[in-house]
């Protein structure tokens, strides 16, 4: 059998070859690309990639070397050092807007202004940035990336607005070293080149706490990870957040090549390619198949997950009785224990009255539990106890640690 995911992406692509949308212009190098191209690639946690379409066609990665260079100053510097230099609010505005908060500082990272900002903070030694960004984003793409240079002139010949964001973040006195430098290096991070294959690898090392799902290096740390995508959420597609919020509803971001990444937390990264864009700056194409891989993958974050009331899966008195004659309560949970999973368990925990009976809690069936969901079961155990319940957890699988048995 040859799994149908593949098949499937290629329906998708089918269904989304629209015409409409210009490549992008203002960069001459881009505007000289073939606009058909249409690619697709999906990363999956053990690293296996699936593509379709012109998954062989390289382009530059453009701004969606962003999120990967604000993971790299959070890394350097500290998540609060690197907020007073540059907000996480949607900023609502073009992406090459001069977009500063009240207090002088850049909107968010996803935008030029402040992406210029956090690539002054790629690397406390200026002399060291650009080797740091290269090898960071050749970390999380699991292969060494190139420098298009032609791209690169290209831009930076135009680059007068950049140069003009950074001096007036200099002026406010959030961007560190030389301006001019400095949006060399950032111009220099958006020529590096990829394909969709590599986006969606790099998706998936941000959607699975910061290991590349491929090479097993952690690039960054679990933390800088929630804090970049949940910024993709919200800024990543520019001033059409929003609508990619309620349409398809995973963290993302788009590039003026026609690239969008998408990251789905624990579960999938993407790399969509076409080159047109529409007024926000986001490929069309890339855009819909997003729309319907989320629709019929079931990718939307705000998705209901498995009912929490499924937790229990039995609940009872066995026929078995202690030397003292007391009877043995059974309390079988299944599924994932999450939150909302374990409150429900522990509420039928707590209707059980203060007698003899023995607690026989049964997680054999129970698939998968978090720290939250370890801490309240431990907790609903220790005070079961408390009562005087003798409790027996029956933990063949180890998800409490096997501390309580
Ligand atoms: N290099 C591009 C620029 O600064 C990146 C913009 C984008 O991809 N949206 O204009």
């Amino acid at each position: 059998m040859h799994t149908p995911v593949p098949d499937h992406l290629l329906d998708v692509l089918d269904q989304c070859s629209l015409d409409d949308g210009e490549v992008a212009g203002y960069i001459p190098e881009l505007a000289r690309v073939d606009p058909a191209q249409l690619a697709v690639a999906l990363c999956t946690l053990d690293g296996t990639v699936h593509s379709a379409g012109d998954a062989e066609a390289r382009f530059t990665i453009q701004s969606i070397s962003k999120p990967f260079v604000y993971a790299l100053a959070l890394a350097e510097h500290g998540t609060a050092a690197v907020l007073e230099h540059v907000g996480v609010e949607p900023s609502g505005n073009a992406f090459n807007e001069i977009s500063l908060d009240p207090l002088g500082r850049p909107r968010n990272p996803m935008i030029n202004i402040g992406a210029i900002t956090t690539t002054s903070l790629a690397s406390i030694d200026p002399d060291q940035r650009w080797q740091r960004i290269h090898s960071g984003l050749s970390a999380f793409a699991g292969r060494e990336l190139e420098v298009d240079e032609s791209v690169y002139r290209s831009e930076l010949e135009i680059s007068s607005r950049n140069m003009s964001l950074a001096y007036m973040v200099k002026a406010h006195d959030r961007l560190e070293g030389d301006p001019d430098r400095v949006v060399a290096d950032y111009v220099r991070q958006c020529a590096l080149v990829v394909d969709v294959r590599d986006l969606a690898v790099m998706a998936m090392t941000l959607a699975n706490q910061g290991r590349n799902p491929i090479t097993g290096e952690e690039v960054v740390p679990a933390a800088i990870c929630r804090q970049v995508l949940s910024v993709m959420m919200t800024c990543g597609m520019y001033d059409a957040a929003g609508d990619w919020m309620s349409n398809v509803g995973f963290p993302a971001k788009s590039g003026v090549s026609g690239c969008i990444m998408g990251a789905l937390p624990g579960q999938v990264g993407i790399g969509v390619f076409s080159p047109r864009l529409d007024r926000f700056g986001n490929s069309v194409r890339g855009v819909r198949v997003c729309e319907r891989l989320s629709a019929d993958m079931g990718l939307h974050l705000m998705q209901a997950p498995e009912a929490a009331s499924h937790v229990l899966h039995s609940l009872g008195d066995t026929p078995e009785t202690d030397k003292d004659g007391d009877g043995v309560r059974q309390m079988q949970l299944q599924g994932s224990l999450h939150f909302a999973a374990s409150e429900a368990a522990l509420r039928e925990l707590a209707r059980i009255p203060e007698d003899d009976t023995i607690i026989e809690i049964d997680l054999d069936r129970v698939t998968a539990i978090n720290s939250v969901g370890k801490r309240m079961l431990r907790e609903g155990v220790r005070r079961l106890r408390l009562d005087g319940h003798e409790v027996r957890v029956l933990d063949g699988q180890q998800h409490l640690g096997g501390q309580d048995q």
